[in-house]
């Protein structure tokens, strides 16, 4: 295992790009393997051969791709490495282990203070990561590495952008509090990019290497994917599409701004507005309860929830074009009730078709896999796979 570590870590050999590339993917065709390497066939090949020989890499299943020989799939053999993911979220920290096959092998969640610092959840998640780490058999410093799920944008140092949903965690290093406590390489990213790795892995967005992902949960996020990279810009916090301004005197924002997207399709801001119209206190959970249930007052704030959210991503198709946007968090599962509606609006804000060119065709619009935010621990844990946000060295 130390030895799949080593290579595992080398970003230029070609073996170290090779087995991070089947980690990304899962299992994969050696042709695949010589587009997303940049390497030569033969180069793939000799590689491929060692790894083998060596049982790092395993010859799985063969798929047939149209005319021709069927394609042999290659995996990483799953006990050579596995990989943590924590998602921090209020009063409560999960953790998820999987191994190199994209299983998850351990997966769990434990309580803490509302107001605890990321010093305090440090320590626990060691405390929990060794424990883990124990019943498969390692120490924690042989994971390939832990992934951070946090709920605001993430610099390329690993500080945290700015409060959200943990406001005190604002300004804080968080590659230096946790690798103060866990020995082994650090991956931080912002929870919606997250998202967007895991509907990549495991999700509605497997085998789509362009697409844009909204996340309408409480707050409004987003991701953007080009060529299976998530975009992060140039300073960590690209797609924060919950802040497109839609209104320059509307509503203030929580970032200072009026207007924002989020405060007409946040959750928050949908919540607040039924109460104000029953006089009852509700959770997210009771709101969308009640529109599933064919409330109209309810149904409508979906509407206009979504006439907004259908505009913001108007802009968004406008500037990338992409072929797919994944819809996630707590309003995307209502189904057909919120896409029906989306889709509506996007095509009021979006460039349509002529009728005479029928073959460029609208952005296909779906639901994602992951709606609540506890399993944005995938997430985490496909940062390390990707090796995306590592943010120690
Ligand atoms: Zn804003």
């Amino acid at each position: 295992m130390h030895e799949f570590k080593e290579i595992f870590a080398d970003r230029e050999a070609p073996a170290g790009r090779v087995v991070r590339a089947i980690a990304a993917i899962g299992s994969v065709s050696a042709t695949q393997l010589v587009k997303s390497t940049g390497l030569a066939r033969s180069t793939v090949s000799t590689v491929l051969t060692d790894l083998k020989d060596r049982g790092i890499v395993l010859e799985g299943e063969t798929r047939s791709a149209g005319f021709g020989r069927p394609t042999q799939l290659l995996s990483l053999n799953p006990t050579q490495g596995f990989c943590a993911g924590i998602l921090f979220g209020l009063g409560e920290v999960r953790v998820a282990i999987c191994d190199l096959a994209h299983t998850v092998v351990s997966d769990f969640w434990f309580e803490m203070p509302q107001d605890y610092t990321p010093s305090d959840a440090a320590v626990r998640v060691r405390l929990q990561l060794e424990e883990e780490c124990d019943k498969l058999g390692i120490a924690t410093s042989e994971l390939l590495g832990v992934g951070l799920a946090v709920s605001a944008p993430v610099s390329y140092e690993g500080q945290v952008l700015n409060g959200s949903i943990l406001p005190t965690w604002c300004g804080i290093d968080i590659a230096q509090v946790f690798s103060r406590e866990i020995d082994c390489p650090i991956f931080a990213e912002n929870e919606s990019h997250c998202g967007a790795l895991a509907e990549m892995t495991w999700g509605a967005a497997v085998g789509e290497p362009n697409f844009v992902l909204f996340k309408f949960d409480l707050g409004v996020g987003g991701a953007v994917v080009i060529n299976g990279i998530v975009q992060r810009g140039a300073f960590g916090n690209a797609a924060e599409f919950g802040h497109i301004s839609l209104n320059p005197h509307g509503p203030l924002c929580r970032c200072g701004n009026r207007g924002c997207l989020e405060t007409y399709a946040g959750g928050f801001n949908l919540i607040r507005l039924a109460e104000q119209a029953t006089g009852e206190r509700i959770s997210i959970e009771t709101f969308i309860e009640r529109v599933k249930a064919g409330n109209a007052s309810y149904r409508r704030l979906v509407e206009d929830a979504a006439e907004m959210a259908g505009w913001g991503m108007g802009i968004t198709s406008t500037i990338l074009s992409p072929p797919l946007f994944v819809i996630a968090g707590k309003l995307a599962s209502l189904g057909e009730i919120f896409i029906t509606a989306l889709e509506k609006h996007f095509a009021r804000h979006s460039v349509q078709p002529p009728p005479h060119a029928r073959h460029i065709r609208n952005p296909k619009i779906m639901v994602g896999k992951f709606l609540a935010n506890d399993d944005t621990v995938l997430g985490a844990v496909a940062l390390v796979l990707h090796q995306h946000g590592r943010v120690t060295a």
